[in-house]
């Protein structure tokens, strides 16, 4: 290659002059741009330094006695500024000439310089991380991050948005300004998701998650982005570059710069900033959800008694008034120890709504079990008696549910009008017992109204497979129960069956699932003729006094036939003997229905129930068969067990089987059939024949 092609592709200043008439014989490319291209002829100092003579400190006098003829030196060219100057003699066209290379030591010193700054924002931003993680206060770390992004960027603003999903808004949570640019915050709690809305579109979908804008007025014209125009015109944003907050994988707001006159190639570096700002914010989400926690009660959600003693202690002496009142429920302790506490946290949730019809939640407290308090500060005394009035009467419309007083006033100890109030409840409350004297610690009239639900319930019965091992196949389905409440909710016995039984509501329920039965044995007839289905029983059922007659008049209305019935019954109701029940027991087998211990092996089942001739199923309890697997001790008493119903001439059922394992164990074990979720949990009736169904006719 021509030397001429090399040195032009140099990024410094070369050229090459006569050592004896110093006429400039060649420039580079670079030196040609700067100085432009020298006419043949003319001398290095008049073309490169604007001189009549050669230069005082021209080297073309030393150059070739030095000893390699080289030299490296400094000087300030007066127009490109401070130059490193190497100059060395070469044979050039054939005459001893000088070469000088000069390198322009401004530029890097320029560039060191930003490699510098660059370097120095990097460790401050990790010094942020690094205060990020270990300050305890998160707002004061989140802000000194910000500062650092503006000087990084040498932006105007910096600041986090959060998205409220559910309102669809974003809100603007923190924000740092530069000297003498207006903050925003304050404007920007409430802006709808929309306008942001290509910002989301980008954060959620697009591979590289940055919103970046390089002019906001370009977007004026933009029909599709008028709307951002809108929000950071007013603002007086020129640009801005935007970063998504991602806690656990989902977008929860955005970082951002406004103005960045530094590093827009580099917004990468946002990203891994808000990376860790996300986790410290999720930290600070999970901070904030436990402490709103141990300030609330669990089953109201209303204030608990810590938030109750820390606002008393918050109101001591202070110069308002405050509308203060106290509420019990009545006959909460006979419902509890009647009816269960499902029961009672109904009438608490019934209180909780009353309540909070007519008083703001923030000034409500759960203190205890069965009393409430309302704290509301700085209240006019019209609105507080207005609302504390109507609360009054809302709660005696229903069956004097709670008793309740209230005051309203200045004290210097809230604490004082507190017990006033309580006083004015007690007062209400003897009134309420002395005019109904016979309610006295018996049952309250509202829980009829409660109880009401119950009966406005819709009662379903889903089907639990049963499984014969010796057939391999499943030869039908235990009905099971389950509540649609009026809300379209769906509930399982254990929330209320023990309340319909202590009510005596629970034969409807059984009635309803026998029959339900029935018709579904009819239906599926065609498809399944010798299907079986277990009906659970309880024992408050069984011992009413028209119970044989509403069975016939279920079995005669639906043609159903009684051999595919089982009655499942358990020993679990109040203190009816089944002894008592022997007749009624006989009966049922002299239909033709066959009879089963539910629960064997719990105190539901005794083995008592094993000396009643008329049962030929026995179920063992999922707790037998959960231990099964633990040593050969429990494996024997299972074995004896199957073993003893097989003399009794009885088929087992093993409930709650779980694994593949157990039902290896109890096949081994001689255990006739099985029932649990391996086998398929209990499901509505048309997956059940979607299910098994349909290939029942070809298994048989
Ligand atoms: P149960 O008669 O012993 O019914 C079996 C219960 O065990 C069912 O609970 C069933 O879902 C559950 N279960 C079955 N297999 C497994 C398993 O593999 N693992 C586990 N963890 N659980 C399993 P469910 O449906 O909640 O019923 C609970 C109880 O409510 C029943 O126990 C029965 O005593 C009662 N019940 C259900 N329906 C009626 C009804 O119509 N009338 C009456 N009086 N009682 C009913
Ligand atoms: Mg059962
Ligand atoms: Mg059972």
């Amino acid at each position: 290659m021509d030397i001429h092609n090399i040195l032009d592709q140099i990024d410094e200043i070369i050229y090459i002059a006569d050592l004896a008439s110093c006429e400039l014989l060649y420039l580079n490319r670079i030196g040609r741009e700067r100085f432009g291209t020298p006419a043949p002829g003319v001398k290095c100092y008049e073309f490169l330094q604007g001189e009549e003579n050669p230069c005082e400190f021209c080297t073309n006098g030393v150059l070739p006695h030095l000893r390699d003829k080289r030299v490296t030196w400094v000087r300030q060219h007066s127009a490109v500024g401070n130059m490193l100057l190497h100059d060395s003699v070469i044979d050039y066209e054939g005459r001893p000439c000088r070469m000088e290379v000069a390198i322009d030591i401004d530029r890097y010193v320029t560039e060191l310089d930003t490699v510098q700054s660059d370097l120095a924002a990097e460790k401050k931003l990790v010094a942020c991380i690094e205060d990020l993680i270990t300050n305890s206060d998160f707002s004061s770390a989140i802000d000194s991050m910000l500062n650092t992004i503006i000087e990084h960027y040498h932006a105007d603003r910096a600041y986090i948005f959060e998205f409220d999903w559910e309102k669809n808004l974003t809100r603007n949570t923190y924000e740092i300004c530069r000297d003498g640019v207006a903050p925003q915050k304050e404007n920007l709690q409430a802006v709808p998701i929309e306008v942001v809305a290509l910002w989301v579109d980008i954060f959620k979908n697009q591979e590289k998650k940055i919103t970046i804008i390089e002019d906001v007025d370009a977007l004026k014209d933009d029909p599709a982005r008028r709307i951002e125009y809108d929000c950071l015109h007013p603002q007086g944003i020129k640009s801005l570059i935007t970063v998504p907050i991602l806690t656990d994988g989902k977008l929860h707001g955005f970082l951002g710069v406004d103005d960045p006159h530094a590093h827009m190639d580099a917004p990468e570096l946002l990203t891994q900033v808000t990376y860790i700002a996300a986790n410290e914010l999720q930290k600070r989400l999970l901070t904030e959800a436990l402490m709103k926690k141990s300030y609330q009660d669990p089953l109201s959600g209303l204030n608990n008694r810590l938030a109750y003693a820390e606002t008393l202690e918050q109101l001591r002496g202070k110069e308002f008034p405050v509308g203060v009142g106290f509420l019990d429920i009545n006959g909460l302790k006979w419902i509890n120890d009647t009816l269960g506490h499902d029961m009672g946290d109904k009438v608490i949730q019934k209180i909780c709504g009353i309540l909070e019809e007519h008083i703001e939640q923030q000034y409500i407290y759960h203190i205890s079990g069965d009393e409430f308090v309302i704290l509301w500060p700085e209240v006019g005394y019209q609105t507080f008696m207005h609302a504390a009035e109507d609360l009054g009467a809302a709660l005696s419309d229903e069956e004097n549910i709670a008793s309740f007083g209230f005051v309203w006033g200045k004290e210097e100890d809230t604490g004082i009008a507190v017990r006033k109030a309580e006083k004015a409840m007690q007062t209400a409350k003897n009134k309420f017992y002395a005019a109904n004297t016979e309610r006295k610690d018996s049952r309250p009239g509202y829980l009829d109204a409660l109880l009401q639900e119950f009966r406005d319930s819709i009662f379903i019965p889903y089907l639990q497979p049963l499984y014969s091992i010796r057939y391999d196949r499943v030869y039908g389905a235990e009905v099971l129960v389950r509540k649609i409440d009026p809300h379209g909710n769906i509930h399982t016995p254990v929330e209320f069956i023990g309340i319909m039984e202590r009510e005596h509501m629970i034969s409807m329920v059984d009635f309803t699932m026998l029959r339900q039965a029935c018709e579904l044995i009819q239906k599926w007839k065609p498809a399944w003729p010798d299907i079986v289905f277990n009906v659970n029983f309880s024992r408050n059922t069984l011992a009413e006094p028209d119970f044989l007659e509403r069975i016939d008049r279920i079995l005669s209305e639906t043609g159903a036939d009684p051999a595919q019935l089982i009655f499942e019954i358990t020993e679990s109701s109040q203190n009816i003997q089944l002894e008592s029940l022997y007749d009624r027991l006989d009966e049922v087998k002299q239909r033709g229905i066959s009879l089963a211990i539910d629960d064997l092996g719990t105190e539901a089942a005794c083995l008592e129930m094993l000396y009643l001739p008329q049962i030929s199923v026995a179920k063992i309890d999922k707790s037998l068969i959960d231990k099964a697997e633990h040593s050969d001790r429990e494996q024997l008493v299972i074995r004896h067990l199957v073993d003893l119903c097989h003399d009794l001439d009885m088929r087992c059922v093993a409930e709650g089987i779980e694994t593949d394992s157990q039902i290896e164990l109890l096949k081994k074990l001689g255990c006739d059939r099985l029932q649990g979720y391996k086998i398929g949990k209990p499901m509505p009736a048309e997956d059940f024949f979607h299910r098994f169904g349909e290939t029942a006719l070809h298994k048989k």
